[in-house]
């Protein structure tokens, strides 16, 4: 029997970006908050010394122990899902601060298209563009809305950027200057520049510069290190929860926070129509508790997000076979069809790759979003190319070998000794679409340690992921003819998705818009069946846009936290529903 225990004004599951802006927020707001955390707590001292490259990109250590919970994973209805568990396929984060403590920090804005791309695909190409299978929404909130968060956000992360000549204008200036532009950035952006296209340095979470955000918390200046993405940073230079939101949370003595703290379900009264607390495992000792609360915050990363709400029978879950039910619909992501482009070696350049940062890199956004004519192409929507200096280790710059090379024995070090700084890579970040075919719900066979169904994907590509790659690749590779590399080896366009789910960008499940026939939760990110819960993170993304996620999520995190202020003050929906059914 689990021990009840005293009433919050807000109990939120779990503590990355999302959760850790609701936590912020919420403390000084004056509530009374208990965040629960499944992983171990952590700061930013428990980073120090992690520049160990087998630890944490070979062996994923701060990733979830995919042995006890996780996924299982099948393309066709038809077929049976299997566990995905092995850390190469399957990244999310774990511990305090989650997987927004290893993220490599780059930052883009979702574009105004992206957030409207049903209507304004309709516009300009007419209904025919639009694959019959596939799921296109708009997500009940415009660029113009979404403007204010994305900037709160950008200011508490401290984020180094410069203005993309083709993103709209920003109201604000990034809060720090761009990071250092090294010669291999600088030969991806005289080559763009070449083929008139509009280069810009990527927008970093890593700090140009010393920086103290609008909370009074104080980020410091990037190392270059290397040891970054998949790392915590051990200079407090990445923009990470450990190093804003959290403390800003733990100065407030309304807020507390609890880890090892496993939310097995959400508690729902039916008479009601409210949640009415969370119940958890304390995982030191076993002991069950139930949580009371006002108001329920999901943060626990969209796949955490989507369980919870099907464990606790929650909202009606999504079918494609009648394509009713809304829990689990539209689950997308950035998986093999997108990060696809080409692999450059030059023989009489040598690059400094022995440094870098998460986003040290530079892009380009002509073929992004509808910033190109798709009249004559067989896609919809686009991304970012993208050059990033990562900064390679002892064993990732001893694979940077051109095909052919034996993988052991004299040519084998020779050519890793060559090539290991003259290696250079860039991609395709592709818009990912969702389908009525695929979904998300419990599956039938496997569990987890306490005996919960795990989460099931049912995902495959449509033509648009194999043609949007081909086209990426393409692109890709003009332009590292134009850097003038020797060898280039262009990706192969998948097939079919692999049940690789890599990189961490899940989304969808509980998506946002203004028709509850079509979304779950309204631009507040309020459930609109339950109106005192609130489902936050990449979850309620209709469609993956065609940039990385973190900052959107940030974004629709502060909207969220106005959202749970004003229920608390005024209580009720707080969006209007629409009924402007999208169904195609
Ligand atoms: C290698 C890698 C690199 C990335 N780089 C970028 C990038 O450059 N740019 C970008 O935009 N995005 C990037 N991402 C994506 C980014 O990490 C995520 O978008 C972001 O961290 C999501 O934030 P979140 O708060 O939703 O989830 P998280 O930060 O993962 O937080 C969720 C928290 O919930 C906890 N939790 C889960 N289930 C439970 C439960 N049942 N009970 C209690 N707690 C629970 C988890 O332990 C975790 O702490 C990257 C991801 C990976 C894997
Ligand atoms: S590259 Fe910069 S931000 Fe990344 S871990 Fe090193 S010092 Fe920190």
């Amino acid at each position: 029997m689990a021990k009840k225990l005293d009433k919050a004004d807000v109990v939120i599951v779990g503590v990355g970006w999302a959760g850790g802006i609701i936590s912020a927020e919420m403390a000084k707001a004056g509530k009374k908050v208990v965040a629960l955390e499944r992983g171990r707590h952590k700061e930013r001292s428990d980073y120090i010394g992690v520049k160990d490259e087998l630890r944490f990109d070979n062996r994923y250590q701060i990733m979830q122990n995919l042995s006890s919970e996780t996924m299982t994973s099948r393309n066709n209805i038809d077929e049976t899902a299997l566990p995905i568990r092995t850390r190469n396929d399957m990244q999310v984060g774990t511990d305090l601060g989650g997987g927004s403590v290893h993220w490599a920090g780059a930052t883009y804005r979702y574009w105004p298209y992206e957030f409207e791309i049903r209507s304004k695909t309709i516009e300009r190409y007419g209904k025919d563009k639009i694959p019959k299978d596939m799921n296109l929404q708009d997500w009940g909130i415009t660029y113009e809305e979404m403007e204010k968060y994305y900037d709160k956000w950008e200011k508490t992360a401290g984020i180094s950027g410069e203005q993309d000549p083709l993103a709209p204008k920003r109201k604000n200036p990034w809060p720090n200057p761009p990071l250092k532009e090294t010669p291999s950035l600088k030969l991806f952006k005289d080559a763009t520049k070449n083929l008139g296209l509009h280069p810009f340095q990527v927008a970093a979470g890593n700090m140009s510069e010393q920086y103290e955000n609008p909370d009074g918390e104080t980020l410091n200046a990037c190392m270059y290190c290397s040891f970054c993405t998949r790392h915590g940073c051990d200079f407090s230079a990445k923009a990470d929860p450990l190093a804003t939101v959290i403390p800003t949370a733990l100065k407030h003595d309304n807020y507390e926070l609890r880890t090892r703290a496993y939310v097995r379900r959400v508690l729902y009264d039916k008479n009601s129509g409210k949640a009415t607390g969370v119940l958890y495992v304390d995982e030191r000792t076993g002991e069950e508790f139930e949580q009371p609360a006002d108001v329920v915050v999901l943060s626990g990363f969209a796949l955490t997000n989507n369980r919870l709400l099907m464990l606790s029978n929650i909202g009606e879950q999504y079918d494609p076979k009648t394509r009713k039910g809304l829990i689990g619909r539209n689950f997308n992501g950035q998986y093999n069809s997108s990060f696809n482009g080409t692999l450059g070696f030059f023989e009489d350049k040598k690059f400094n790759l022995y440094m870098g940062a998460g986003a040290l890199g530079a892009a380009v956004n002509d073929y992004a979003a509808d910033n190109f004519d798709h009249t004559d192409l067989d896609f919809i929507g686009g991304g970012a190319i993208e050059l990033r200096q990562y900064g390679f280790g002892a064993i990732s710059s001893s694979g940077n070998v051109p095909k052919g090379t034996p993988s052991w024995g004299k040519k084998y070090k020779e050519n890793s000794l060559h090539y290991a700084y003259r290696a250079l890579r860039i991609w395709y970040t592709a818009i990912a679409m969702s389908y009525w075919h695929n979904y998300l719900d419990l599956d039938p066979t496997y569990k987890d340690e306490y005996g919960d169904p795990l989460l099931r994907a049912t995902y495959k590509f449509g033509d648009q992921e194999r043609n949007i790659a081909k086209f990426g690749i393409d692109r890709c590779h003009e332009i590292m003819e134009e850097m003038g590399a020797d060898i280039i080896e262009d990706d192969e366009v998948p097939e079919e998705f692999n049940h690789s789910f890599t990189g961490g960008h899940y989304t969808g499940g509980v998506v946002m818009g203004d028709d509850p026939e079509t979304s779950a939760v309204n631009n507040y990110l309020q459930m609109w069946d339950v109106d005192n819960l609130f489902v936050v993170g990449g979850s309620a993304f209709p469609q993956f846009g065609g940039h990385h996620p973190t900052p959107t999520i940030g974004a629709l995190s502060y909207r969220a936290a106005e959202g749970i202020e004003k229920y608390m003050d005024e209580g009720g929906q707080l969006a209007e529903a629409k009924r402007t059914t999208q169904k195609a």
